[in-house]
């Protein structure tokens, strides 16, 4: 930037095309009655807030425009800072501590959302319950830490194997976890805790109380459909039930077992209005 004085006389559109480009636009504008709006711009790597405003003679003539930059490059560097933080700080309350997991606050807001989601947009939803098996024993026998890693490995392995964006893990409590799997039927599910149990299984942690000799997890699945009239009126609390339930059939089956939720869905019939032309 050169000093003030040795700019006077010379032309902008000399010094800066692009910028006589545009001072030649804004007099046009402002010629035919209109208003150059503020707006930022990037000059040498800092931000400034552009104002135009015309200056006319008695005869309304534009005679000459004065354009202000107003340096906000620390005001915008502040805000940045503010956003990065509040990032920061809805991660601390979405996720759970200990795993990294999502939390169970924020799992409430998720599926009640999908459910919403689900009634708008038609398709299917898949909810994993899933519970570590022997857990208290493994408490005991390796410590109370120990059992903290454990869950957070488990966690590690889990997130791992889940493909999709959209499907989520959630730390619904203690040694208990859901899997929300939007957009995926009873088959799709069924695949997904496959592969949830065979990554916890492969992790191989040492569980000398349990019949497996590792550390196992076992799942209950429910999947509802939007075109099914009883999954359309069914609530999220519903839903983690009736995936609950299976899972304790899962557990009676000798745990490191999946099994699906055993309420079954009469299929819709068509009613005559539908098939209105
Ligand atoms: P089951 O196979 O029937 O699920 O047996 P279980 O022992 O896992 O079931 P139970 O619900 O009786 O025990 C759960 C245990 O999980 C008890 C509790 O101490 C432990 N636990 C829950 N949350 C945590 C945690 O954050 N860290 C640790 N280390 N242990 C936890
Ligand atoms: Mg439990
Ligand atoms: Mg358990």
């Amino acid at each position: 930037w050169q000093s003030l004085m040795s700019l006077i006389g010379i032309r902008l559109a000399d010094l800066h095309p692009e910028s006589g480009q545009k001072i030649i636009q804004d007099f046009k504008l402002l010629d035919a009655g209109g208003k150059v709006a503020d707006h930022e711009v990037v000059i040498g790597g800092r931000d400034y807030l552009i104002s135009v405003t015309s200056i006319a003679e008695e005869s309304g003539a534009i005679v000459a425009i004065c354009v202000i930059h107003l340096d906000i490059t620390e005001r915008k560097r502040l805000e940045h800072q503010a956003a990065e933080a509040n990032q920061r700080l809805e991660e601390m309350n979405t996720r759970d501590y200990l795993t990294g997991a999502y939390n169970r606050r924020y799992f409430d807001e998720f599926l009640t959302r999908e459910m919403l989601v689900l009634g708008r947009t038609g398709g299917c939803l898949s909810v994993a319950f899933i519970d570590v098996d022997f857990f208290k024993l493994f408490n005991d026998v390796y410590g109370h830490l120990a059992g903290d890693h454990c869950l957070a490995s488990l966690v590690k392995a889990m997130t791992g194997s889940l493909l999709r964006a959209t499907d989520s893990l959630f730390r619904y409590g203690g040694e208990e976890f859901v899997v929300v799997m939007p957009g995926t039927d009873e088959a799709g599910a069924m695949d997904i805790a496959e592969r949830l149990r065979m990554a916890v299984y492969d992790l191989d942690i040492p569980h000398s109380e349990s019949s497996w000799g590792r550390v196992t997890i076992s799942i209950g699945l429910r999947s509802i459909e939007a075109a099914c009239a009883h999954c359309a009126m069914s609530t999220s609390e519903e839903i983690v039930k009736a995936a609950d339930e299976a899972l304790y059939r899962a557990k009676a089956n000798g745990r490191n077992a999946i099994a699906f939720s055993s309420q079954v869905c009469a299929p819709e019939q068509d009613s005559p209005v539908d098939k209105l032309p």
